[in-house]
């Protein structure tokens, strides 16, 4: 059974395996759409090489290894007791311990985290570095809750994810609604818990006590590093360009910050209330000041620069034409009809600073119209690989400086730039990054779960 297959045939398999993911998993729509993507991008792969199908290597790869969910109560600061959900989804530990963030927002249920679970193993695999794929977080939502109430909720939910997690077991990180301070209070209470200091256990924490520098800042300039690499291949760059930010998180903050210094104008970013669109270019200090220091709403960024202007609402930041546009705020914040409009305004690039941004017809239009575009997987996996660097650091009790850690970031995103684009092609489809980092990504944990059997 070593023979090539037909595609044909492959794709019929293939749809048999979506099927049965969709009858297993009924309703989990964002987990279905990640696993959608992934297996028709798998079909040429599967073609050339039969052994993956005798293997069943799709059939393990969408079943998590182990699925945890766990109550979380917690006290608030009237003295009420709450109770939250907990998960983390184990997926994949083929190619090394689970590795991936944790989310703390109200809209996190078991199908979020599948599908963050799932892109994770592929977006791991990329970066080169030895972490298999993991997610977990919560719908606790952070949102105008105080300090000592977030350290009371993340202290509980440690209590009882530290069972599963360990340095060489699984090391979470943070996510949407997790930072540094989050990441902080999750290492005391595991600290505490375990009676020793396994600084490897967490990634994202602070650089006092075991950060890596440049973590802050990876995602963000990754996917910059990235969409650089697209551009370049085209004759094109960020000088002198427009580029419309979604998010004012860490990832949209690092991204704009890496894209000015390339030499663009930022004309928008935005969070969960509306977008700001400034024709001066967005003064970055302002955001940063806002969301980093005083947690307000982006709103308030109009009252310090007049000629900017506030919008209401989530996803109209795509009406404004710009030359570059990375979503970096949440999964599905493009739909077909945003696709079309930034095409329609001349977009030349996509870069996905986010997790899954684009719907699946999104991607389809920016693809059929030759947008340049980074999928999620290939241009987010900065973040993640820093953060196997500082595992690194940890293991070796040593610390690399800013500059060390950001020339590594940079040629791990132009080698999974240029692994993607490689299995693009060899598979038939040039130029197509979304199935060339899928393939790359499969490859590598296919072959080591064969390796090791059947586990
Ligand atoms: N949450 C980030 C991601 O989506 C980072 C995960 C990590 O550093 O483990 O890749």
């Amino acid at each position: 059974s070593t023979a090539v297959k037909e595609n044909q045939e492959v794709q019929h398999y293939v749809n048999g395996v979506y099927e049965q993911v969709k009858k297993s998993n009924a309703h989990e729509t964002e987990f279905l759409q990640a696993v959608k993507e992934v297996l028709d991008s798998l079909v040429p792969v599967l073609a050339k090489n039969p052994q993956y199908i005798k293997h069943a290597i799709l059939e393990r790869m969408v079943e998590p290894e182990r699925t945890i969910s766990f109550r979380v109560p917690w006290v608030d600061d009237q003295g009420n007791v709450k109770v939250n959900r907990g998960y983390r989804v184990q997926f994949n530990s083929a190619i090394g311990p689970y590795k991936g963030g944790l989310r703390f927002h109200p809209s996190v249920n078991q199908s979020i985290i599948k599908f963050l679970g799932f892109e994770q193993i592929f977006k791991n695999s990329l970066t080169g570095q030895p972490i298999g794929g993991g997610k977990g977080g919560s719908d606790f939502d952070p949102k105008g809750k105080s300090d000592f109430e977030i350290m009371r909720f993340t202290q509980s939910f440690m209590s009882e994810l530290s069972k599963y997690i360990g340095p060489d077991t699984d090391v979470p990180a943070g996510d949407i609604g997790v930072g540094a301070r989050e990441i902080g209070y999750m290492f005391g209470q595991y600290k505490k818990m375990r009676g020793a200091y396994e600084a490897g256990v967490l990634t994202g924490k602070g650089v006092g006590y075991g950060g890596s520098l440049a973590r802050k800042e990876a995602t963000g300039y990754g996917t910059v590093y990235f969409v650089n690499e697209m551009l370049k291949s085209k004759g094109l760059s960020f000088k002198d360009s427009t580029v419309v930010v979604s998010g004012s998180g860490n990832v949209s903050i690092y991204a704009m910050e890496k894209a000015m210094e390339l030499g663009a104008k930022i004309l928008a970013c935005s969070d969960s209330s509306g977008y700001v669109y400034d024709r001066n270019g967005i003064d970055l200090n302002t955001v940063k000041r806002l969301k980093e220091v005083e947690g307000k709403r982006i709103s308030e960024y109009v009252k310090e620069h007049p000629g900017s202007v506030f919008y209401e609402g989530f996803g109209g930041i795509w009406k404004i034409p710009c030359d570059i546009a990375l979503p970096c705020a949440t999964q599905n914040e493009i739909d077909e009809e945003a696709a079309k409009l930034l095409v329609a305004n001349g977009v030349k690039a996509i870069g996905e600073g986010a997790n899954m941004p684009s719907t699946l017809e999104a991607v389809d239009v920016f693809l059929e119209n030759n947008v340049l575009f980074g999928p999620a997987k290939a241009a987010n996996a900065g973040g993640v690989a820093v953060s196997a660097l500082e595992m690194a650091q940890n293991s070796a009790r040593l610390s690399w400086t800013f500059d060390e850690v950001d020339g590594k970031l940079k040629e791990i995103m132009t080698n999974i730039y240029n692994d993607s684009l490689k299995a693009a092609e060899e598979y038939g489809v040039p130029g197509n990054l979304v199935v060339g980092a899928n393939i790359a990504g499969f490859v590598k944990v296919a072959d080591a779960m064969i390796t090791q059997g059947v586990i």
